[in-house]
């Protein structure tokens, strides 16, 4: 059973004011620059950044009139020049097992005549953490066969404030904003820890390294520690294998890095995930040896989506553990999710568990990631939105 909940639109709707650009997603440099930008003096600037900075990411603040520590006559200055906006939410989906799923809207405030974008954002809670699962892109330029999301064309790259508006969003449902209330169903919150998105994975929609600097602005805003303050060890960025990207995203941002290998050899990961034949397993795992700051208690984690009859032979499992060797490493054995339209099927659970079984004898710990929210299309790879590419010349008619 799942609920779709019937949400308030006058309170979670928050259509962008055409033409006034968002502050949302601005480092704080940057705001302090913008800010001199409408004629405020340079010293005032920096002070009224750091200040806006604290409302937005610590309060989660969205209407400048709450700013109390900010002068009237300058909280309306902003609002009449910015806005702080943040997605629409279309749904709100709660399934069986706890998991969340919301369709976020977003509209470019620049060009209000382009039609909105929609991606999906999950949360799964457990026990002992919360973890959002965040999208990079609407849609994905990459083509992997047993992935939903890669049937789906990119549509265009998310913003930093748009990947940051999916936490800041997620964060007021779940009630982690001071102030804030807990969901009446707050018991799925997870015990011990004060707020209920604890982790943010990099694992929703599009491929992060593809839209680097973004999500780069975006992760350096979210553990930031003055602000939103996620803990480095706590985000965890998923790719296909953009091997250029991993060294600067280990030196820049700095994040835990996870790896899509789902094969063990070029021919079989070529069809699997296409953007081997461009990176194949060769540099890409010597791309991983490479990444920044490994250790034991800092490992990559690879992941290996199950594909019955595909890549789940008791030879694959022992090429696996002899092509990680000398990398720090876990590994995410994923049963695959199933699509309309796909192919493939879900190895059977017997042959998993020899699998992970044959994982486990050479070193790596429980490796099986138990599928969440699958009753609402919530899982990995299960994500997709309606949102399509416009043509060339509808996007510049629209645009003028
Ligand atoms: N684009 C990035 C991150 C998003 S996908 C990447 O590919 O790494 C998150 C994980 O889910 C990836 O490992 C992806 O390969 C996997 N995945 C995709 N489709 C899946 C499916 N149908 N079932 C299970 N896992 C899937
Ligand atoms: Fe894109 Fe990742 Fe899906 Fe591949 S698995 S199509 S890179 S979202």
């Amino acid at each position: 059973m799942s609920i779709v909940l019937d949400l308030d639109h006058s309170t979670a709707v928050r259509p962008a004011a055409p033409g006034r650009p968002s502050l949302i997603g601005m480092s704080k440099p940057q705001l302090a620059q913008t800010l001199a930008g409408i004629g405020i003096a340079d010293k005032e600037s920096r002070m009224r950044a750091s200040q806006l900075w604290n409302w937005l990411y610590v309060n989660g603040v969205t209407d400048f009139d709450r700013m109390s520590n900010i002068a009237k006559p300058v909280r309306q200055l902003l609002a009449d020049e910015f806005i702080l906006d943040r997605p629409e939410i279309v749904s709100e989906q709660i399934s069986s097992d706890g998991t969340r799923k919301w369709l976020f809207r977003f509209r470019d405030p620049a060009n209000p005549r382009l039609p909105p974008v929609e991606v999906e954002t999950v949360y799964i809670p457990e026990a002992d953490r919360g973890t959002l699962c965040v999208s990079s892109q609407v849609g994905c330029t990459l083509t992997c066969t047993f992935c939903h999301t890669g049937t789906q064309k990119l549509v265009r790259n998310l913003t930093p404030g748009e990947i940051l508006g999916q936490m800041l969003m997620a964060r007021e449902r779940l009630g982690d904003f001071p102030g804030g209330s807990r969901p009446a169903d707050g018991g799925l919150v997870p015990g011990g820890d004060s707020r209920a998105i604890t982790n943010v994975v990099m694992m929703g929609m599009g491929e992060p390294l593809y839209n680097y600097e973004n999500v780069k602005q975006a992760l350096l805003i979210a553990s930031a520690g003055d602000g939103m303050s996620l803990s480095k060890r706590r985000i965890t960025l998923s790719t296909s294998g953009v091997v250029p990207f991993i060294g600067p995203t280990g030196r820049e941002i700095d994040v835990m890095l996870a790896i899509s290998l789902h094969a063990v050899n070029d021919d079989l990961r070529d069809v699997l995930v296409p953007i081997n034949k461009k990176y194949p397993l060769a540099e890409l795992l010597e791309a991983c040896r490479n990444y920044p700051g490994l250790s034991n208690a800092r490992r990559i984690t690879f992941e290996y989506v199950m594909l019955d009859g595909i890549n789940d032979s008791d030879a694959d499992a022992r090429e696996l553990v002899r092509l990680l060797a000398g990398i720090p490493a876990k590994i995410n054995l994923i049963p695959f999710n199933p699509w309309p339209g796909t192919n493939y099927g879900c190895s059977p659970s017997s042959r998993i568990e020899r699998f992970a079984d044959i994982v486990n004898k050479a070193g790596y710990a429980s490796p099986v990631r138990t599928p969440r929210g699958r009753d609402i299309f919530a899982a990995c790879g299960q994500l997709k939105s309606e949102s399509e590419r416009l043509s060339k010349k509808d996007r510049d008619a629209l645009t003028g």
